[in-house]
C-alpha cells in the first residue's frame, strides 16, 4: 500500500514541507478513543498519543486530531506511535456539542464527498435535502444525493421525485439505486475515485448501512469490529472507521457521524439557495430581506413563478436557524471573555495581596 491510497495528497505534502517537518513520517487517523489513536500509513497501523507539546498548546477541542486527519508522528516498531502536529484540515464534518448549544464537536476531517442519502418512500423530503446540502457547503465537503429503495416505488413516482430534485437543486449529481436489486449501483461506483474520502448522511433506515456492503467489493470483511490486546494489558474494542471501497475509494463512517443533526448547518446557505442569492442582487435594497421591501427580485420571482414559494420558506426557515445559531455563538464568545477577565482580575488581586 502507498500513502497516496490514503488520501495523502499535494496539498498535505506542501503543508508538511512548509512547517518544516521533512525528516518526520505522516499517517492518517482511522480511528480515536479518548485520546488514543489508531494512525495508519504505509508501514502499517499505530496506536498512537499526542505529544504534551501539542496537547498544552491546543486551544480547544477542535485543536485535537480527528479520524480523517493527516498527523506528522514519529513511528516505533513496537507498534506505538507519538503524533507530533495536525496538517492543516480540507475540509471539517462538526456538529453541535450536546448539550452545550453554540459549541462544535468535529466528527470527521478531510473528507472529501458526501453521499446524502434519502429513500423513495416516507424518508423523501425536499427541505431535508437542502438542509443536508447546507450542512457540506458549511463544512466544504461536496455533495452527491442519493435516492434509495428505487425498488419499492414505480417509474413514474420515481420521476416525479427526481423532478422534484431537478426543479430545486442544480450543480449537484443526483443517483438513483436499489440495494435490494443493485439496480444503479454501478452508477455510484462511478462517482467514487481512487484516494478520495466519502461519509454517508441521512435519517436511520434510509439503507446506509446495506449501501456500504454494496459498495464494499472484496473488502465486506475488513469492517468486522476488531479487538485487540494493547500495552499495559488493557483490551480495546476499535473500529477502523475508515473503510476502503471499490475503486480505491475510502469511507469514514463513525458513530458520531449517524448523529450529525441536520440542523447543523449555520453557513453555507447562499451555496444551497444560488438562485435566491442571485436574485437578490437586484433587489432595491442591498440589505432586503425579501419580506415587505419595495421592488425585491425575489418576491417578484415567486410571483412569476420563477421560483418555488415553498423553496423561498424553506429558506427563511434555515436562514432564521442561522441566525439563532450565530447569536448563540457571540453570547458564548461574550461570556468566555467575561469570564477570561474574572480570571486576570483575580489572578492581579492574588498577587497584590502577597505582597
Ligand atoms: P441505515 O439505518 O440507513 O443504515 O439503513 P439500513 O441499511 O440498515 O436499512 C434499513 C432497512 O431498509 C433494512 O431492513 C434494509 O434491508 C432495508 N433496505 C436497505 N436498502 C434497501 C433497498 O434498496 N430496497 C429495499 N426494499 N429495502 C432496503
Ligand atoms: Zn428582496
Amino acid at each position: 500500500m502507498r500513502i497516496q491510497d490514503l488520501g495523502y495528497n499535494d496539498h498535505f505534502k506542501k503543508s508538511k514541507t512548509e512547517k518544516n517537518l521533512e525528516g518526520l513520517e505522516v499517517g492518517r487517523v482511522i480511528a480515536e478513543h479518548k485520546e488514543r489513536y489508531i494512525v495508519k500509513n504505509e508501514k502499517g497501523e499505530f496506536e498512537a498519543e499526542i505529544t504534551g507539546n501539542l496537547r498544552f498548546s491546543a486551544n480547544g477541542r477542535n485543536d485535537f486530531p480527528a479520524v480523517g486527519d493527516w498527523v506528522v508522528l514519529i513511528t516505533h516498531d513496537s507498534g506505538l506511535a507519538l503524533i507530533h502536529s495536525i496538517l492543516p484540515r480540507l475540509s471539517v464534518l462538526s456538529r453541535q456539542a450536546v448539550k452545550k448549544f453554540g459549541e462544535r464537536q468535529i466528527i470527521a476531517c478531510n473528507i472529501d464527498y458526501t453521499l446524502i442519502v434519502q429513500s423513495v418512500n416516507r424518508d423523501f423530503n425536499i427541505n431535508r435535502l437542502e438542509r443536508y446540502l447546507t450542512l457540506c457547503h458549511t463544512s466544504k465537503i461536496k455533495p452527491i444525493i442519493v435516492v434509495s429503495k428505487t425498488d419499492l416505488t414505480n417509474e413514474q413516482h420515481l420521476n416525479d421525485l427526481l423532478g422534484k430534485i431537478n426543479s430545486r437543486i442544480k450543480n449537484v449529481p443526483v443517483i438513483h439505486l436499489s440495494n435490494e436489486t443493485q439496480i444503479g449501483v454501478d452508477k455510484l461506483k462511478k462517482l467514487l475515485y481512487k484516494g478520495k474520502t466519502y461519509c454517508l448522511l441521512g435519517s436511520s433506515g434510509v439503507g446506509k448501512s446495506s449501501l456500504i456492503n454494496s459498495l464494499l467489493g472484496e473488502n465486506r470483511m475488513k469492517t468486522d469490529t476488531i479487538s485487540e490486546s494493547v500495552d499495559r494489558g488493557k483490551h480495546i474494542t476499535t473500529y477502523r472507521e475508515l473503510i476502503p471501497l471499490v475503486n480505491g475509494a475510502l469511507l469514514i463512517d463513525n458513530p458520531g457521524m449517524r448523529e450529525v443533526g441536520i440542523a447543523d448547518s449555520s453557513g453555507g446557505l447562499e451555496s444551497t439557495f444560488q438562485k435566491i442569492h442571485d436574485l437578490s442582487q437586484d433587489c432595491r435594497f442591498s440589505d432586503c430581506t425579501h419580506t415587505s421591501e419595495r421592488d425585491c427580485a425575489v418576491k417578484l420571482a415567486i410571483e412569476n413563478g420563477e421560483i418555488d414559494a415553498s423553496y423561498f420558506q424553506n429558506y427563511l426557515k434555515l436562514e432564521r436557524e442561522k441566525e439563532h445559531y450565530e447569536s448563540t455563538v457571540a453570547e458564548k464568545r461574550r461570556k468566555d471573555k467575561d469570564f477570561g477577565k474574572m480570571i486576570k482580575r483575580y489572578k492581579k488581586t492574588r498577587k497584590s495581596n502577597k505582597h
